[in-house]
């Protein structure tokens, strides 16, 4: 059980990171840091103390405009497609670079923006957004159109052929929970495909991609092709999506908004992608390895605590192994250390804002009142700050709010089953349809549960398989389109069909 209730001091800043967040408020756009327009701004807190620590600008939407005014520019004088695709790759592996040899300043940023551990920071969010980089500068000398013969004329009668060509301007916005990493996920795979620009991080955790800025300015990038707006979603993100300017938004956040966004993107017709929120369940089969699935169920949902869209929220074990595979994850669950995010033995840092702390203590709540059992966990640590415990609810039922809604924090709830055309259902029973994880040594069940789940991601006995190289993305609504592997290019092309009479 986690008997951790008092939550060790935030340590000191490092003087690079001090000074980082000190500076004046600014956004990145046409290659340079400029003022708002009406001055306003944000704070920025460190979770792991509630304090404010720096502020970012509130942007408005001439400020919007300013960026959009910049990355069209950009798109439409050729200064980014009119350099060779060797030349584009050199520069986003260049980026790459920059962010290694910052890994550690960066993490500290992220730790202390987000409430993540620096270890994990570091350790996963830096290195992937740096595979990330480095994976997609590799596509911009692939990219390759196709030749077609026309279906009603003679053979040869027409040269025809299919180009791929970048969209244009793209619009990013992302959210709070991988801030960096969600990031250098959307601008690699855009400026792969030979697109610029707009970057919209969430309002709570935008200290990181600020911080790209500065490298975009010294990796060479050429001004505008990259353009970094910090602000409300409300007013900074919605211009974005209805910027007539703008051709495509990609957007990764919450179902709700994702819903507004798309309807917001309907009057201009914009090529829209969501990434969206999640319910994933984790499938455990009778023969399945005990301690090795309560230690990846754990980290399913502790993980980031629990702030992951793919996160193993819902765990359903086979009737025969249930007890002893929930003492197993409850014994885990107290191994994860609570702490400051820049404590070097900590696991699990707090909740990313006071909202989501309340949010996520709600639901925990709602469950109790609804007739769920506590069985670690339940409540909020430490005497500032916003860290909730690993919890594990069970004598849950498909009806409460904790088993159909997104939590986004640390807190799982475990469910019996008996055979796996009832798993099935069950597991389908939402309307997401992001991920699962299935656990058992038998591969024909294994298989046979992947083809039934209505899910864009299946994996087997292992928390997350999710990977550049291969497609990341919902069904149902968990979003549309894909991110991530030659798909997720794709994402920011259109096809031109070219025939000509010979
Ligand atoms: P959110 O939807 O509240 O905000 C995400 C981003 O959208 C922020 O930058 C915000 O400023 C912006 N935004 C808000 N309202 C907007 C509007 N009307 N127009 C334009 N932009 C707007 O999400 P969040 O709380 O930051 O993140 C948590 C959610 O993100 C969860 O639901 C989670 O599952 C989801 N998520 C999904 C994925 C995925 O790949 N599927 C990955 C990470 C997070």
């Amino acid at each position: 059980m986690n008997e951790i209730s008092k939550i060790a001091a935030q340590p000191a800043y490092s003087d690079t990171a001090q000074r980082i967040l000190a500076r004046e408020p600014a956004l990145f756009i046409n290659g340079e840091w400029v003022r708002s327009t009406h001055g306003k701004t944000l704070p920025v807190f460190d979770p792991s103390t509630g304090k404010q620590v720096s502020a970012i600008v509130d942007a408005s939407v001439e400020d919007v405009d300013r960026a959009v005014a910049a990355a069209r520019t950009a798109f439409d004088d050729g200064r980014w497609t009119g350099l060779s695709p060797y030349q584009r790759q050199r520069l986003i592996e260049r980026l790459a670079d920059l962010i290694e040899r910052d890994t550690d300043e960066l993490a500290e940023l992220e730790a202390i923006d987000n409430g993540k551990p620096k270890s994990v920071a570091g350790g996963y969010d830096i290195t992937r957004a740096v595979a990330t980089l480095r994976y997609m500068a590799g596509w911009t000398t692939k990219i390759a159109g196709e030749t077609l013969d026309p279906a009603m004329h003679p053979t040869g009668a027409f040269h025809s052929y299919v180009r791929r060509e970048p969209i244009g301007v793209a619009g990013q916005i992302v959210p709070w929970n991988f801030p960096l990493m969600m990031a250098v996920q959307k601008i690699a795979a855009a400026l792969a495909a030979g697109c610029t620009l707009v970057l919209k991080p969430a309002e709570q955790t935008s200290v990181t991609a600020l911080r790209l800025g500065d490298l975009i300015a010294e990796a060479g990038f050429p001004a505008g092709v990259v353009n970094i707006v910090t602000g409300l979603g409300e007013v900074a993100g919605d211009r974005l999506v209805r910027h007539p300017d703008v051709d495509k938004i990609a957007f990764t956040g919450s179902t709700e908004v994702g819903k507004i966004i798309n309807r917001a993107a309907t009057d201009t017709l914009k090529r829209v992608t969501l990434e969206l929120g999640g319910k994933s369940p984790v499938i455990v089969l009778p023969d399945a390895d005990i301690s090795k699935t309560a230690a990846g169920a754990a980290r399913s949902i502790f993980a980031n605590a629990g702030q992951v869209c793919i996160a193993g929220s819902r765990l359903f074990a086979h009737r025969d192994i249930f007890d002893q595979l929930l003492e197993a994850v409850a014994e885990n669950a107290g191994q994860w250390k609570l702490g400051p995010s820049l404590a070097p033995d900590t696991m699990m840092g707090p909740l990313v804002s006071d909202e989501q702390h309340e949010r996520v203590l709600g639901y925990i709540d709602q469950g109790r009142k609804a007739g769920a059992t506590v069985l670690t966990g339940g409540e909020a640590a430490g005497d500032e700050g916003w860290f909730v415990k690993p919890t594990i609810l069970v004598d849950v039922n498909p009806e409460m709010s904790v088993v159909r809604e997104e939590i986004f924090g640390p807190v799982l709830t475990a469910q019996r089953y008996d055979d796996l055309e009832a798993v099935a259902k069950a597991a389908n029973d939402t309307p997401y349809g992001l991920a699962a994880s299935v656990w058992t040594r038998d591969v024909s069940a294994m298989h046979k549960l992947a083809a039934k789940i209505k899910a864009g991601m299946v994996w087997g006995n292992v928390p997350s398989g999710a990977d550049v190289a291969l497609p990341f993305g919902g069904f149902k609504q968990s979003g549309f389109g894909r991110e991530n592997g030659s798909v997720g290019i794709e994402a920011y092309l259109e096809r031109k069909t070219v025939s000509i009479a010979l």
